[in-house]
């Protein structure tokens, strides 16, 4: 049954193959299943074209490509790609900025297709396959991940590098940490830490500016547990010395979560915003 579908000029489409395990994409031809021209999703920057495959390996049983393609990347990171494109049909450029609507190529059978159709993908900014049928006739996702960049100092080794998401991890060996700091690239966080022996200090707020850390949670003492919270409409989830993951809760900011053993030199941090 046709249905709207905005990745072809006419505006509507049929599926004539579906989205699973294996084949991760939508398979879509036009209404009563005709050939139609193709056209970019959203707006964005064509990132990988084929345009010079003038044959079909389906026969033969391989090898699995797409034939003609075409790759956007669109500005809020997602991707989407065309495939199976008629020889000779494709319009568009590596590099070239392309308009929601603007002509892409014509559908065809180039590659491993059985039959003329268009092989329609949708991708995360990672870059991982995701069920497009969703998309055919609406806005991609919002990409609404949150990086977060933190360091530590420990006595022995000074400012450590920094460390994105779970990347890597803050620390070195054992050495205990004495000063930590934390950014984020959207929302804010505050961070607050517990010296040894001693009492939660004062909250730091660390700001969305690249590359700018606001101030550091520390008395360059050693430090046994830290305090995070995220304020924005996801979590921070952090934990010290391999202790069980510590979600930022309702109770945030006013709460009593925190990562680490009273009494145990913190060495190790980690957090990710999610
Ligand atoms: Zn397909």
């Amino acid at each position: 049954m046709a249905r709207k579908c905005r990745i072809l000029a006419s505006g509507t489409c049929e599926i004539s193959g579906g989205y699973t395990k294996s084949h991760q994409a939508v398979d879509i031809v036009g209404a009563g299943y005709t050939l139609q021209w193709e056209v970019a999703h959203s707006e964005g920057t064509v990132v990988e074209v084929v345009s010079n495959c003038n044959y079909n390996t389906y026969k033969q049983g391989g090898p699995k490509i797409y034939g003609n393609y075409v790759k956007i990347k669109h500005d809020d990171g997602y991707y989407t790609l065309y495939a199976h494109i008629k020889y000779g049909t494709v319009k568009v450029k590596k590099g070239q900025r392309v308009k929601k609507g603007e002509t892409l190529g014509y559908m065809g059978n180039t590659g491993y297709s059985d039959g003329g159709h268009c092989h329609f993908e949708v991708r995360t900014p990672n870059d991982v396959k995701i069920d497009p049928i969703p998309y055919l006739d609406a806005d991609l996702p919002k990409n609404d991940k949150v990086n977060v960049y933190y360091k530590v100092r420990t006595k022995e080794d000074g400012w450590l590098p920094e460390v994105k998401n779970l990347e890597d991890y803050a620390g070195y060996g054992k050495h205990t940490i004495i000063d930590f700091m934390v950014r984020v690239d959207k929302g804010n966080i505050w961070y607050q830490a517990h010296i040894k022996g001693g009492k939660w200090l004062p909250k730091v707020t660390g700001y969305n500016e690249k590359d700018f850390y606001n101030g550091y949670a520390g008395e360059s003492k050693p430090i046994d547990c830290v305090r995070i919270c995220y304020d924005g409409n996801k979590n921070a989830k952090y934990r010290i010395n391999n202790l069980p993951w510590v979600y930022n809760t309702k109770k945030c900011p006013n709460g009593d979560d925190f990562a680490g053993n009273i009494g145990e030199n913190a060495y190790k941090l980690e957090i990710i915003i999610e």
